[in-house]
């Protein structure tokens, strides 16, 4: 994925906390999990591929990282229940929760069938509410700690091929603002982060090919720095949430697009 980038944060930034991460053993999920690791967290991910998170934790692991796996499918609020309480069990706590497990299949309108549009929503959104929900059940409420979800930058514009996406993430925009509202008491701020096009993830391979275009130049054109974005991007954003630095952040949907989301018009000056 791209340059890697040195980080400019303290290695012990998070000794001692542990991170529970949705879909954690691929794309933007394993870089999370990985910049967590390197900071000093321990790490478990969650998703339903068993091949996949082994694999992801003997990688994170080789590179001195704890990492545990845990596999659930975040539809199911029961088994999500048992997998995060066994997640806190595990490490003794919880301090941090990432939402980042998402289904994607890039389709118009005309092609998508009730069922695909609600598989989207269900991993997306009601995902996101039953990890939360148990996460905080299970130990964040007892200590406080720090939730973000993965959205998207789709809120206030519409996106071609991804009705069912852009509607899941304003759910998952609206559910960031009120666990703020409510869990703030708690002493658990809650955000999201909104990646814009980050190149060589599953979800940009998918684009391409229902789209057939080159869409990483697509993107680089639709954005004003002109480049797509690393994982590790949405990673240190992530990391910056957990951290001291960002204690009176809460409720925040936090566009990490290379401005894309700010250039509403496209006007295509480049410099001016
Ligand atoms: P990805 O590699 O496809 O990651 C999705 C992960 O979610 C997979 O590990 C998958 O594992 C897991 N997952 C899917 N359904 C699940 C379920 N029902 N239960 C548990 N886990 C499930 O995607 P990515 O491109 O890195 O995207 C990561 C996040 O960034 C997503 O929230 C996406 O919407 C967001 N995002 C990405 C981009 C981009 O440019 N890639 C742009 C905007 C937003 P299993 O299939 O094994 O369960």
């Amino acid at each position: 994925m791209g340059e890697p980038l040195e980080s400019c944060f303290a290695p012990d930034l998070l000794a001692g906390r542990s991170a529970l991460v949705t879909g954690g053993a691929t794309g933007i999920g394993k870089e999370i999990c990985r910049v967590l690791g390197q900071h000093g967290a321990r790490v478990a991910m969650v998703s339903r591929k068993e091949e996949n998170l082994r694999a992801a934790c003997d990688e994170l692991a080789a590179e001195g990282i704890d990492a545990r796996w845990f596999s659930a499918d975040v539809r199911d609020a029961a088994a999500v229940a048992q997998v995060v309480a066994g997640c806190a069990d595990a490490f003794g706590r919880l301090d941090v929760v990432v939402n980042n497990a998402a289904g994607n299949f890039p389709v118009p309108i005309s092609g998508l069938s009730p069922n695909g549009f609600k598989a989207v929503v269900d991993i997306d959104l009601l995902g996101t509410y039953n990890v939360t929900k148990a996460a905080f059940e299970a130990s964040l409420k007892e200590h406080g700690g720090q939730i973000v979800n993965i959205s998207a930058p789709f809120e206030m514009k519409g996106a071609s091929l991804q009705a069912h996406v852009a509607a899941a993430k304003a759910g998952v925009d609206s559910l960031t603002r009120t666990c703020a509202v409510e869990f703030g008491p708690y002493g658990i701020r809650v955000n999201a982060v909104a990646p814009g096009h980050i190149s060589g993830t599953e979800g940009v391979r998918r684009f391409s090919e229902a789209t057939g275009a080159d869409t990483s130049d697509e993107h680089r054109a639709n954005n004003p720095l002109g480049v797509s974005g690393h994982g590790q991007d949405i990673a240190y954003t992530v990391l910056f949430l957990c951290s001291p630095a960002a204690r009176f952040i809460s409720g925040q949907v936090i566009a990490v697009d290379g401005g894309g989301t700010a250039d509403q018009l496209k006007m295509g000056l480049g410099r001016v």
